[in-house]
């Protein structure tokens, strides 16, 4: 099954907001095996929009509308659905209660405005609103589904998981002459998009079926796999089996499939060898820790951790010594592992993270550049059957970018470290991250 997105507003036209909705909204499609032609942007105006919708339900079979539902005037949306279905528009009753009892709930009166938004073209369905006021619509045009949600990003959300992802994903299911279509990725951080190309060789074909592309975010890259079969159950088999080949190619780097951070992959690691974390963190301010806390159910696995900028502090908290620090300066290996061994002390953890850096734009020097990061882990005894030991390890990364960028892979670099030291991987396998003695 194929599909076509319209977002609809005079706001994304002109550039003041950015359509987040239509990349969302195909994300969710390809997961459901729908493959997405392509996006328009069309402006708040009824004729452009109705034209819009007529030839997006000539190409495809699935047209999915975001915005213009809103009860203002310019929110034309309904009005261009109507004149493409060569309809009128009447009061839907249950929708004029359903807005009212949304006031209601607010304890406020319902403006005479939001009766537009209880409008809709006859013969259409209704999709009710649980997140606001604007009820979405469902019509049939030609040989093509269409579903006009609202364009508040939480609203379109939380309308597509309860009445529209259940109703598309039946019909991709039952699948349409064109065959099924399945689509994943597989997340992997550490290695540069040209290194995993690499790697990948001939799975990378473009003749390929499942065909797999690659793509970079984030520095986190992902290996894109789609797989177009004329049946489910083959698009499936052949789906896992080009993944499970990806997944055994590149080995260490890839931490999850899809959504999958690189911090809930640790997290859930974590906790399956019931470990707990620690970090005492300079030049990412907390960022290890932000991310660590970002995954539900991190209590389990993170105790906490500091946040020591300056020297005093990493003095006074820590109880660094300062002349070490005045030796070797605080970016510094001996300083990176002094930080790790302190929070795991002071924590309690199994595993605790140091990390000192230059984060720039000022503050590099020739031997110690911006972009320069020691990471240190240290461990207690017993934590990994390898390293009976405990022990603390550094690594020295040389990254580069802007401020936050620099902060960004530093942060991701200690976890996937971490990750890789929990899997008994090769630590220096990092593509920015070297040894050092010292
Ligand atoms: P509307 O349903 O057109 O009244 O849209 C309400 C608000 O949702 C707009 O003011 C935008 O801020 C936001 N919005 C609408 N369409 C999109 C979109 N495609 N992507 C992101 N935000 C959107
Ligand atoms: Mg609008």
């Amino acid at each position: 099954m194929q599909a076509i997105i319209l977002a609809i507003g005079d706001e994304l036209v002109l550039g003041q907001t950015v359509d987040t909705n239509s990349a969302w909204l195909s994300e969710q499609l390809s997961r459901l095996g729908v493959m997405t032609r392509y996006h328009q942007t069309v402006a708040d105006d009824s004729a452009a929009i109705a034209a819009a919708i007529t030839w997006a339900c000539h190409e495809a079979e699935l047209v999915i509308v975001s915005g213009g539902l809103g009860p203002t005037d310019d929110d034309l949306t309904r009005h261009g659905l109507a004149e493409a279905m060569g309809q009128t528009l009447v009061l839907h009753e249950p929708s004029v209660a359903a807005i009212e009892a949304f006031f209601a709930r607010r304890a406020k009166p319902m403006p005479q405005a939001n009766r537009i938004q209880a409008m809709c073209p006859v013969g259409c369905e209704v999709i009710p609103n649980s997140a606001g006021t604007a009820p979405g619509l469902k019509a049939k045009l030609d040989r093509a589904t269409v579903y006009v949600t609202p364009g508040v990003p939480r609203e379109m959300v939380v309308m597509w998981q309860r009445s529209i992802a259940p109703e598309v994903a039946a019909a991709a299911e039952q699948g349409s002459s064109r065959g099924v279509i399945l689509a994943t990725k597989v997340n992997t951080f550490g290695q540069g998009e040209s290194a995993v190309g690499e790697m990948l060789g001939q799975l990378m074909r473009r003749d390929r079926n499942p065909k797999v592309g690659t793509t970079v975010s984030g520095g986190v890259v992902s290996v894109r796999v789609r797989s177009e079969f004329p049946t489910a159950g083959e698009a499936h088999e052949q789906l896992d089996d080009t993944v499970r080949q990806v997944e055994a190619t590149l080995g260490s780097c890839v931490y999850g499939r899809d959504d999958e951070t690189l911090q809930a992959a640790m997290v859930a690691l974590l906790r399956e060898r019931g470990l707990t974390i620690a970090t005492a963190e300079s030049c990412t301010g907390g960022l290890v820790g932000a991310m660590l806390t970002e995954v539900p159910g991190s209590s389990a696995v993170y105790r906490g951790g500091w946040v020591t900028y300056t020297n005093e502090m990493k003095v006074s908290q820590l109880g660094l010594d300062a002349a070490m620090i005045a030796t070797h300066g605080a970016v510094s290996q001996p300083v990176a592992r002094a930080m790790a061994q302190a929070a795991l002390e002071k924590s309690g953890a199994d595993l605790a993270l140091g990390i000192t850096g230059i984060a720039g734009p000022d503050g590099g020097s020739e031997g110690k550049p911006v972009g320069l990061v020691w990471v240190a882990l240290a461990w207690r005894k017993g934590v990994n059957a390898r390293r009976s030991e405990a022990g603390v390890d550094a690594l020295r990364l040389d990254l580069s970018g802007d401020r936050q960028t620099i902060r960004d892979r530093a942060a991701k670099c200690a976890l996937q470290m971490t990750r890789y030291f929990l899997i008994d991987a090769e630590w220096d396998d990092l593509l920015w991250g070297r040894r050092e003695k010292g």
